[in-house]
């Protein structure tokens, strides 16, 4: 059984690119709705909000997060990196203050809830399978628990994350210059655990852990996908012997139990080769995908999200170049990121003969993803 539902625009995917690009569009009284294949159930990686956040989170209309259950104040990041000592980098003279640590499944559900106040619908448990771009419009075909649903619309967003499974649909390529890939377990935290988000690099790659609410605390393993596989570190056995190998991150977090479980997430640095064509755009990881070192995909995914709605805005006024301008600009915050990337690696040259590091050391070059 189907039905069909019409709209200005569909945004494929509720994860914060998705949520706030539909919750721009709404403020601005454009029909919009959202398809979102999960029910904010289940565990989402990136748990650290950078203090520039804020400035995107005051401009939707979302209150800062406020210090209690769900969030953490972060003042700051310690990172044994390029050297042997900790050094700490203090959030104090950002004018925005501190960033938070949270429970990513419930901030992307808070933006849900934010965008369904705007009168969105996130159409949950739903996903597009397939999209097909007619003469002025498009059809949306997806599966929910209700059964297949066709629905119509102008213009149609990819924020699928990583998948950019829209953007694929239309022939557009993805290319990655790495293969990061992340190896993560959320334990109980030890009581008195200091509550800042901690990196140490190691010659496999480099770890991070981070407070998250309800006494909890992530530790996540970053390498390339075969170095990962070749070290052993996609079993829980290998992952916890690495661990014990770290320095300051098993000082941190202790032993921890046998019973582990991982997630495995791939994470390169990848981008499409163009984020926006006829009648349609991509956002956040959809369009660009940092690596986490940066702690920035989740500003970035609120940065392009607010790109997307002014162009997605724009085309519908009638001007048809402002996917390709949006694009255009997305590619060059991408050229910019990649700049800064080498620059990170650059200061860790403890272990250049390392093949993560060595690979670092090189200019990108980019492959089909
Ligand atoms: C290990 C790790 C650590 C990270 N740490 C940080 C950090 O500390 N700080 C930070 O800022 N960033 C971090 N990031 C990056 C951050 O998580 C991403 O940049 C951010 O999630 C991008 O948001 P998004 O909405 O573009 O994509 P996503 O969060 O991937 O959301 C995509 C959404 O689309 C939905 N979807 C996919 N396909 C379909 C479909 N066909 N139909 C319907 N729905 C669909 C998914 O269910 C999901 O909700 C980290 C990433 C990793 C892997």
């Amino acid at each position: 059984m189907s039905s069909t539902h019409q709209y200005a625009v569909i945004v494929v995917g509720g994860g914060v690119a998705g949520t706030t690009t539909a919750l721009s569009l709404a403020r601005e009284g454009i029909p919009v709705c959202v398809l979102e294949r999960t029910q904010y159930n289940q565990w989402r990686p990136g748990e650290t909000l950078s203090p520039l956040a804020h400035a995107e989170l005051l401009r939707l209309g979302v209150p800062l997060p406020e210090s209690g259950e769900d969030f953490i104040p972060s003042h700051g990041i310690e990172a044994a990196w390029g050297s042997e000592h900790p050094q700490f980098h203090s959030f104090m003279t950002n004018p925005y203050g501190g960033g938070w640590h949270m429970d990513r499944q419930r901030f992307d559900a808070l933006l849900a809830w934010h965008a369904e106040e705007h009168q969105v619908p996130i159409l949950r448990l739903t996903s597009a399978v397939h999209v097909e771009r007619g003469p002025g419009s498009w059809h949306v075909h997806a599966s929910s628990p209700s059964g297949e649903l066709a629905l119509t619309c102008e213009l149609v967003v990819d924020a699928t994350g990583r998948a950019s499974s829209i953007a694929r649909q239309c022939g557009v390529r993805r290319n990655k210059v790495d293969a990061l890939c992340s190896v993560s377990v959320v334990l109980a935290q030890p009581a008195g655990m200091e509550q800042t988000l901690l990196v140490e690099s190691t010659p496999l790659g480099w770890w991070y852990t981070a407070p998250l609410p309800g006494q909890r605390v992530i530790v996540s393993l970053l390498s390339d996908a075969d170095l990962l596989a070749l070290a052993g570190a996609l079993r829980p056995s290998g992952w916890r012997e690495l661990l014990s190998a770290t320095r300051y991150i098993r000082e941190r977090v202790g032993t921890p139990p046998e019973e582990l479980r991982l997630h495995v997430r791939p994470c390169e640095t990848s981008s499409l080769e163009h984020s926006g064509g006829e009648r349609w755009l991509a956002v956040g990881d959809a369009a660009s995908g940092l690596d986490p070192l940066s702690s920035g995909g989740i500003l970035e995914a609120l940065r392009s999200a607010r790109r997307a709605a002014e162009a997605l805005g724009a085309t519908l006024g009638g001007d048809g170049t402002a996917p390709l301008h949006y694009a255009e600009a997305q590619a060059s915050e991408f050229a910019r990121y990649l700049e800064a990337r080498l620059g990170h690696y650059a200061i860790e040259r403890r272990w250049p003969d390392e093949p993560f590091w060595r690979r670092r050391m090189e200019e990108p070059t980019a492959t089909a993803a």
